[in-house]
């Protein structure tokens, strides 16, 4: 699936989100490390993909009406096995339609459990005089409540993406602290640098979240994320 083919999708349903099935498609296609990630919209679906994924993996709910997806008990981490799946697939069903009764829930999406890293956030908003803004930051409480973040316009150069690395307060967490292993700071940069190089190339995408992006001490791979595009 190309953007062009996911935005005319969303276009055509009037959405202007795009699922986490669809935004990771497009990432990896740009070459922006994702969890590989498939939609099932039934039970047994889900039992398949996972069993051809091979386990542990992830079962997510996937629904236009739910951003915040652990919000509502729709995100189920670490199954090992098709009963698991099973359980899994119908505990997020009935979570979802208990916490949104008017959302309409297209199903859950499918993908390996990955190895926990580091958990960084990489960001793009739109301003209204600037365009294209990518942001960094560390996950978790270091973004949500210290709003510990770095900017840069874009497009970014290579030195700009070092630089919204080595700026946050938190930058020390990267290096390995209290026996965390440090961050590979070059696969950081590359995978910012992507995201720039997407936004750019896609003028459609008005905003997009990486959140959480595992670091390791070899690599990083984002394990959730959030596109919306314009309106037609
Ligand atoms: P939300 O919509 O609530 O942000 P996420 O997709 O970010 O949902 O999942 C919530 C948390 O679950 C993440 O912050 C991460 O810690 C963990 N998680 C999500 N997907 C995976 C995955 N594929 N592998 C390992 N951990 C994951
Ligand atoms: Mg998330």
């Amino acid at each position: 699936m190309t953007f062009e083919s996911v935005l005319a999708q969303a276009r055509g349903e009037k959405r202007t989100l795009l699922s986490e099935v669809e935004a990771k498609e497009v990432l990896r296609e740009a070459g922006v490390p994702a969890t590989a990630t498939t939609l099932a919209t039934t039970r047994e679906q889900a039992r398949d993909q996972a069993e051809a994924m091979g386990y542990p993996v992830v079962l997510k709910v996937v629904s236009p009406g739910i951003a915040h997806k652990s919000d509502v008990g729709g995100v189920k981490l670490n199954l090992l096995n098709r009963d698991a799946v099973g359980a899994a697939f119908d505990e997020i069903m009935a979570n979802a339609r208990r916490a949104e009764p008017n959302a309409s829930i297209l199903g859950v999406s499918v993908q390996q459990m990955a190895k926990q890293g580091t958990e960084v956030i990489i960001g793009m908003t739109t301003d209204p005089q600037f365009g294209p803004v990518m942001m960094f930051g560390l996950g978790g409480i270091m973004v949500e409540v210290l709003k510990d973040v770095s900017f840069r316009l874009v497009p970014l150069s290579d030195r700009d993406a070092g630089q919204m690395i080595d700026e946050i307060k938190g930058r020390p967490v990267l290096s390995g602290v209290r026996g965390q292993p440090p961050a590979d700071i070059d696969a950081l940069k590359k995978a910012i640098l992507q995201v720039s190089q997407f936004v750019e190339n896609h003028p459609e995408v008005r905003e997009l979240d990486l959140n959480p992006v595992f670091a390791y001490p070899d690599g990083a791979i984002a394990v959730d994320a959030r596109i919306v595009v314009s309106e037609a």
